[in-house]
Protein backbone atom coordinates (compact mmCIF):
# COMPACT_ATOMS: atom_id res chain seq x y z
CA UNK A 1 0.00 0.00 0.00
CA UNK A 2 0.72 3.62 -0.64
CA UNK A 3 3.63 2.70 -2.95
CA UNK A 4 2.50 5.64 -5.22
CA UNK A 5 3.18 8.61 -3.50
CA UNK A 6 0.07 10.61 -5.02
CA UNK A 7 -1.97 7.95 -2.76
CA UNK A 8 -1.47 10.62 0.23
CA UNK A 9 -2.45 13.32 -1.69
CA UNK A 10 -5.79 11.50 -2.97
CA UNK A 11 -6.73 10.83 0.74
CA UNK A 12 -5.79 14.45 1.96
CA UNK A 13 -7.70 16.29 -0.72
CA UNK A 14 -10.80 13.53 -0.76
CA UNK A 15 -11.33 13.84 2.63
CA UNK A 16 -10.99 18.15 2.56
CA UNK A 17 -13.64 18.02 -0.09
CA UNK A 18 -16.06 15.70 1.90
CA UNK A 19 -15.39 17.84 4.71
CA UNK A 20 -16.03 21.16 2.48
CA UNK A 21 -19.18 19.30 1.06
CA UNK A 22 -20.74 18.01 4.35
CA UNK A 23 -19.63 20.48 6.64
CA UNK A 24 -17.54 18.72 8.52
CA UNK A 25 -17.95 15.03 9.31
CA UNK A 26 -19.27 15.94 12.95
CA UNK A 27 -19.40 19.49 14.89
CA UNK A 28 -16.16 20.13 15.60
CA UNK A 29 -15.58 21.79 19.15
CA UNK A 30 -12.08 23.60 20.76
CA UNK A 31 -11.10 21.88 23.80
CA UNK A 32 -12.47 25.01 25.94
CA UNK A 33 -16.15 24.07 24.34
CA UNK A 34 -15.79 20.86 24.66
CA UNK A 35 -14.97 21.28 28.23
CA UNK A 36 -18.00 23.70 28.98
CA UNK A 37 -19.99 21.14 26.62
CA UNK A 38 -19.36 18.61 29.22
CA UNK A 39 -19.72 20.85 32.01
CA UNK A 40 -23.60 21.80 30.77
CA UNK A 41 -24.27 17.85 30.99
CA UNK A 42 -24.47 18.04 26.78
CA UNK A 43 -21.29 16.06 26.11
CA UNK A 44 -21.95 14.03 22.90
CA UNK A 45 -23.14 10.40 23.48
CA UNK A 46 -19.92 9.32 22.15
CA UNK A 47 -21.77 5.22 22.30
CA UNK A 48 -24.97 6.51 20.45
CA UNK A 49 -22.68 8.15 17.52
CA UNK A 50 -20.15 5.42 17.31
CA UNK A 51 -23.31 3.22 16.79
CA UNK A 52 -24.20 5.32 13.98
CA UNK A 53 -21.73 5.14 12.33
CA UNK A 54 -21.07 1.42 12.83
CA UNK A 55 -24.54 0.85 10.98
CA UNK A 56 -23.35 3.11 8.24
CA UNK A 57 -20.45 0.73 7.58
CA UNK A 58 -22.55 -2.22 7.64
CA UNK A 59 -25.18 -0.81 5.23
CA UNK A 60 -21.75 0.72 3.11
CA UNK A 61 -21.21 -0.20 -1.03
CA UNK A 62 -18.92 2.38 -1.08
CA UNK A 63 -16.23 0.17 -2.52
CA UNK A 64 -16.44 -3.56 -4.37
CA UNK A 65 -15.51 -5.19 -0.51
CA UNK A 66 -18.95 -4.28 0.18
CA UNK A 67 -20.50 -6.59 -1.68
CA UNK A 68 -17.76 -9.31 -0.88
CA UNK A 69 -18.27 -9.42 2.71
CA UNK A 70 -20.22 -11.56 5.21
CA UNK A 71 -19.98 -9.33 8.16
CA UNK A 72 -18.97 -5.94 7.91
CA UNK A 73 -16.59 -5.18 10.84
CA UNK A 74 -16.72 -1.75 12.19
CA UNK A 75 -14.62 -2.10 15.19
CA UNK A 76 -15.80 -2.51 19.02
CA UNK A 77 -14.63 -1.30 22.54
CA UNK A 78 -15.31 1.23 25.50
CA UNK A 79 -15.87 4.40 23.94
CA UNK A 80 -14.33 6.11 26.62
CA UNK A 81 -10.82 4.67 26.04
CA UNK A 82 -7.66 6.03 26.43
CA UNK A 83 -6.23 3.98 23.89
CA UNK A 84 -6.98 2.74 20.31
CA UNK A 85 -5.35 -0.05 18.64
CA UNK A 86 -5.87 0.53 14.63
CA UNK A 87 -5.15 -2.72 12.48
CA UNK A 88 -4.87 -3.29 9.04
CA UNK A 89 -8.60 -4.70 7.72
CA UNK A 90 -10.70 -7.91 8.72
CA UNK A 91 -9.72 -11.49 8.00
CA UNK A 92 -11.74 -14.39 7.75
CA UNK A 93 -12.81 -14.93 11.15
CA UNK A 94 -13.22 -11.50 11.57
CA UNK A 95 -15.65 -11.23 8.32
CA UNK A 96 -17.24 -14.33 9.68
CA UNK A 97 -18.40 -12.77 13.19
CA UNK A 98 -18.35 -9.04 12.86
CA UNK A 99 -15.51 -8.07 15.45
CA UNK A 100 -11.92 -7.05 14.79
CA UNK A 101 -9.42 -9.37 15.52
CA UNK A 102 -10.71 -12.13 16.49
CA UNK A 103 -8.80 -14.74 15.02
CA UNK A 104 -5.04 -16.16 15.69
CA UNK A 105 -3.82 -12.31 15.37
CA UNK A 106 -6.57 -10.71 17.62
CA UNK A 107 -5.59 -13.35 20.04
CA UNK A 108 -1.92 -12.61 20.36
CA UNK A 109 -3.32 -8.47 20.53
CA UNK A 110 -5.29 -10.30 23.83
CA UNK A 111 -2.17 -11.51 25.42
CA UNK A 112 -0.57 -7.92 24.29
CA UNK A 113 -3.31 -5.83 26.26
CA UNK A 114 -3.32 -8.41 28.57
CA UNK A 115 0.31 -8.20 29.36
CA UNK A 116 0.23 -4.64 29.30
CA UNK A 117 -2.22 -4.64 32.46
CA UNK A 118 -5.43 -3.93 30.79
CA UNK A 119 -8.38 -5.55 29.41
CA UNK A 120 -10.13 -5.81 26.00
CA UNK A 121 -12.95 -3.97 27.33
CA UNK A 122 -10.82 -1.30 28.48
CA UNK A 123 -9.68 -0.11 24.57
CA UNK A 124 -10.92 0.11 21.24
CA UNK A 125 -9.96 -1.90 18.54
CA UNK A 126 -10.50 -0.96 14.87
CA UNK A 127 -8.98 -1.27 11.37
CA UNK A 128 -8.17 0.82 8.23
CA UNK A 129 -10.59 -0.72 6.30
CA UNK A 130 -13.77 -1.98 7.70
CA UNK A 131 -14.31 -5.11 5.06
CA UNK A 132 -12.21 -8.30 4.32
CA UNK A 133 -10.24 -8.07 1.16
CA UNK A 134 -10.71 -11.22 -1.00
CA UNK A 135 -8.00 -13.77 0.05
CA UNK A 136 -6.49 -11.58 2.67
CA UNK A 137 -5.37 -9.31 -0.16
CA UNK A 138 -2.98 -5.89 1.23
CA UNK A 139 -6.58 -3.39 0.97
CA UNK A 140 -6.47 -1.13 -2.55
CA UNK A 141 -5.66 2.56 -2.02
CA UNK A 142 -9.23 3.87 -3.70
CA UNK A 143 -10.61 0.87 -0.90
CA UNK A 144 -8.58 3.00 1.59
CA UNK A 145 -9.79 6.70 0.10
CA UNK A 146 -13.48 4.86 0.47
CA UNK A 147 -13.25 3.69 3.91
CA UNK A 148 -10.78 6.03 5.90
CA UNK A 149 -13.65 8.50 6.44
CA UNK A 150 -15.44 6.15 8.89
CA UNK A 151 -11.86 5.29 10.79
CA UNK A 152 -11.35 9.52 10.86
CA UNK A 153 -15.25 9.85 12.12
CA UNK A 154 -14.33 7.04 14.94
CA UNK A 155 -11.36 8.75 16.09
CA UNK A 156 -12.71 11.74 16.03
CA UNK A 157 -15.58 11.18 18.00
CA UNK A 158 -13.35 8.61 20.70
CA UNK A 159 -10.25 11.16 21.02
CA UNK A 160 -8.18 9.11 22.73
CA UNK A 161 -4.88 9.48 23.82
CA UNK A 162 -2.63 6.84 22.09
CA UNK A 163 -3.60 5.72 19.12
CA UNK A 164 -1.66 2.46 18.69
CA UNK A 165 -1.42 1.49 14.39
CA UNK A 166 -0.75 -2.24 14.27
CA UNK A 167 1.46 -3.14 11.26
CA UNK A 168 2.61 -0.75 8.31
CA UNK A 169 -0.88 -0.50 6.59
CA UNK A 170 -2.34 1.39 9.71
CA UNK A 171 0.82 3.23 10.39
CA UNK A 172 1.49 4.59 6.73
CA UNK A 173 -2.21 5.79 6.31
CA UNK A 174 -3.13 7.63 9.79
CA UNK A 175 0.74 9.14 9.20
CA UNK A 176 0.55 9.77 5.71
CA UNK A 177 3.86 8.39 5.28
CA UNK A 178 5.55 5.67 2.70
CA UNK A 179 8.06 5.01 5.26
CA UNK A 180 8.71 1.28 6.51
CA UNK A 181 7.12 0.29 9.78
CA UNK A 182 10.54 -0.78 11.15
CA UNK A 183 11.21 3.65 10.81
CA UNK A 184 8.52 4.13 11.92
CA UNK A 185 7.69 1.95 15.19
CA UNK A 186 9.06 2.94 18.98
CA UNK A 187 8.74 6.74 18.42
CA UNK A 188 5.49 8.73 19.28
CA UNK A 189 4.15 10.85 15.89
CA UNK A 190 0.95 12.93 15.67
CA UNK A 191 -2.78 12.30 14.39
CA UNK A 192 -4.71 15.22 13.94
CA UNK A 193 -8.15 14.35 14.70
CA UNK A 194 -9.81 17.40 14.14
CA UNK A 195 -9.40 21.67 13.52
CA UNK A 196 -8.56 22.73 16.93
CA UNK A 197 -7.79 20.09 18.31
CA UNK A 198 -4.48 18.89 19.64
CA UNK A 199 -2.80 16.17 18.01
CA UNK A 200 -3.10 12.38 19.13
CA UNK A 201 -0.02 10.60 20.04
CA UNK A 202 0.35 7.30 17.59
CA UNK A 203 3.05 4.68 18.46
CA UNK A 204 3.25 2.56 15.33
CA UNK A 205 4.22 -1.46 16.01
CA UNK A 206 4.85 -4.24 14.55
CA UNK A 207 1.37 -6.41 13.71
CA UNK A 208 0.34 -9.03 15.48
CA UNK A 209 -0.47 -10.89 12.51
CA UNK A 210 3.49 -10.28 11.33
CA UNK A 211 4.74 -11.38 15.21
CA UNK A 212 2.79 -14.77 14.64
CA UNK A 213 4.56 -15.25 11.39
CA UNK A 214 7.98 -14.19 12.71
CA UNK A 215 8.01 -15.04 16.40
CA UNK A 216 11.26 -13.91 17.39
CA UNK A 217 12.49 -12.81 20.67
CA UNK A 218 14.28 -9.93 19.15
CA UNK A 219 10.12 -8.41 17.47
CA UNK A 220 8.59 -9.43 20.59
CA UNK A 221 10.83 -7.46 22.34
CA UNK A 222 10.36 -4.92 20.28
CA UNK A 223 6.55 -4.75 20.52
CA UNK A 224 7.03 -4.81 24.27
CA UNK A 225 9.46 -1.93 24.47
CA UNK A 226 6.61 0.04 21.87
CA UNK A 227 3.98 -1.00 24.26
CA UNK A 228 5.63 0.50 27.19
CA UNK A 229 6.22 3.90 25.83
CA UNK A 230 2.67 3.62 25.49
CA UNK A 231 1.69 3.07 29.42
CA UNK A 232 4.29 5.54 30.47
CA UNK A 233 2.72 8.22 27.85
CA UNK A 234 -0.54 7.26 29.81
CA UNK A 235 0.89 7.49 33.60
CA UNK A 236 0.17 3.78 33.70
CA UNK A 237 2.26 1.23 35.62
CA UNK A 238 4.20 -0.95 33.43
CA UNK A 239 4.09 -4.67 34.74
N1 LIG B 1 -5.90 -8.25 11.25
C1 LIG B 1 -6.31 -6.95 11.19
O1 LIG B 1 -5.58 -6.07 10.74
N2 LIG B 1 -7.51 -6.67 11.68
C2 LIG B 1 -8.33 -7.58 12.20
O2 LIG B 1 -9.41 -7.22 12.63
C3 LIG B 1 -7.86 -8.91 12.25
C4 LIG B 1 -6.65 -9.22 11.76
Amino acid sequence: MNKDPNINKAIRQHLEMDEFFTGGFTVRKSQAEQEQTEASGEAVNIQLELEKIADEVRQCHKCSLGSLRTNAVPGEGNPNARIVFVGEGPGADEDAQGRPFVGRAGQLLDRVIKACGLKRSDVFICNIIKCRPPDNRDPRPDEIISCLPYLQRQLELLNPEVIVALGAHAARTLLNTNKSIGQLRGQFHEYYAGLGRPPIKVMPTYHTAYLLRNYSDDNRRRVWEDMKKVLTELGLPVP
